[in-house]
């Protein structure tokens, strides 16, 4: 371990050093723009309320954007009137201009969505797939297959789409595209994002599973009014995604947030990724799979698809099978220590459960919580809002658009396009 000394030179400063135009300075037209969009439709008068400038620099950046066919003006009433009142002039975003594609690749289904810039919702299709791992080809053959299929379902020409979000399973570099390691790759440290971009011939951006319901949740969801939110996704494996000040939070090389990976008991049960005593070796789905196969008395061999394994578990707990109902209580019970660790470490608002059967409510019994809240600290303050949220069949393929707007949004208008302008 390295030592310095705690103390500088008093010459070199003090105090962060913040990047002359980070995050926290972000260009005044991208947030105007970003307001109008999060809005729907805002006056002028109200952007220059809320981000506490003057009219006349609204107008003048407002003028840019809709000159750059970002924004648009709007016939509006006023609040309070009636139809035969004078319409006042709001902003938007305008609708059909400017789409992004979302697609998500998994084990059991790829789906994709066509949205604009605003966000609507112009097409969504679902290809189903036989489960394993297939080889990089096969990835972007997919891929470009469903960009394909939901271009010609939104009736409009593939070239129209100006940047892809990509999702896939697994550890994912969000900042280089690559993907460490995916249930659905067959290979390791694939660099995907650079390949895709030159199959397809357009920006593409690539990010985990986890991170992608946690943008659903914040462009579209419950998210969209919190500022610091964590979301626990359970499947196959166990995901965190966390917004911290409305943004994702990644880690400082991309790969933050693992909370399936993190320790609960030492040597403890076999985790995917190698490791013992990971949290989700104890409430994954294959988790689950693992100990019915011996509490089911299934034969050696006889190996069911996971759905009809968890059924079967969940249909013997429902009609009083005592070891069928331990497998969930003690799931149930680590996924509190999981819970527990989150509120003690981020103190979030709300978090929400997020997964395909969430109606395996053994897992989220009033059991669960309390035995969350008597792992917090015991500080007197109400535990954070903990909700369920079951997967709609295009949830993914939202968050995957959202991370094509968010970043295609940063590279119209954020601060890096100013300082190529420089
Ligand atoms: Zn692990």
């Amino acid at each position: 371990m390295k030592r310095v000394s705690p103390i500088g030179k008093a010459s070199i400063g003090c105090g962060p050093l913040i990047q002359p135009l980070s995050e926290t300075s972000r260009p005044l037209r991208q947030q105007i723009f970003e307001r109008v969009r999060a809005a729907g439709q805002m006056a002028r008068v109200q952007l220059a309320r809320e981000l506490q400038i003057s009219p006349a620099s609204v107008t003048t950046i407002t003028s840019e954007l809709i000159e750059a066919g970002l924004i648009e003006e709007v016939q509006t009433l006023r609040e309070g009137e009636t139809a035969r009142g004078r319409p006042a002039v709001a902003l938007r975003v305008p609708p059909n201009r400017r789409l992004v594609v979302g697609i998500k690749l998994s084990d059991r289904e790829h789906t994709a969505v066509l949205v604009d810039f605003a966000g609507n919702l112009i097409a969504g299709e679902a290809i189903p797939r036989s489960p394993g791992a297939m080889a990089l080809e096969g990835i972007l053959d997919a891929a470009e297959r469903l960009l394909d299929r939901v271009c010609a379902k939104g009736g409009v020409s593939r070239d129209r789409v100006e940047a892809l979000g990509l999702g896939v399973p697994g550890f994912v570099d969000c900042d280089s595209g690559v993907v460490h390691w995916s249930p659905i790759l067959s290979s390791r440290h694939v660099p995907l994002q650079d390949a895709l971009r030159a199959r397809l011939g357009r920006t593409v951006f690539v990010d985990n599973d986890a991170n992608l319901v946690t943008l659903a949740e914040l462009w579209f969801g419950a998210g969209r009014r919190l500022s610091d939110f964590a979301v626990v996704t359970i499947e196959h494996g166990l995901g965190m995604g966390f917004v911290i000040n409305h943004r994702i939070y990644r880690g400082a090389r991309g790969m933050g947030m693992e909370l399936g990976h993190t320790k609960v008991q030492l040597d403890g049960a076999l985790c995917r990724c190698g490791q013992r005593g990971c949290l989700e070796a104890y409430v994954a789905d294959y988790a689950l799979v693992r100990e019915a196969q011996t509490a089911l008395n299934l034969p050696l061999g006889e190996m069911q698809s996971v759905g009809v394994m968890l059924e079967s578990l969940f249909d013997h707990a429902k009609a009083g099978n005592a070891a069928a109902r331990s497998i969930f209580r003690r799931a149930g019970r680590y996924l509190a220590v999981g819970l527990s660790n989150i509120v003690n470490l981020f103190d979030p608002a709300l978090i929400i459960l997020s997964g395909e059967r969430m109606r395996y409510d053994y897992l989220y019994a009033s059991e669960t919580l309390s035995e969350m809240h008597a792992m917090m600290l015991d500080t007197g303050r109400d535990a954070p809002q903990i909700e369920t949220h079951a997967w709609g069949d295009l949830l993914w393929a939202h968050g995957a658009a959202a991370l094509a707007l968010h970043e295609l949004t940063e590279q119209l208008l954020g601060p890096s396009r100013e300082m190529a302008a420089q």
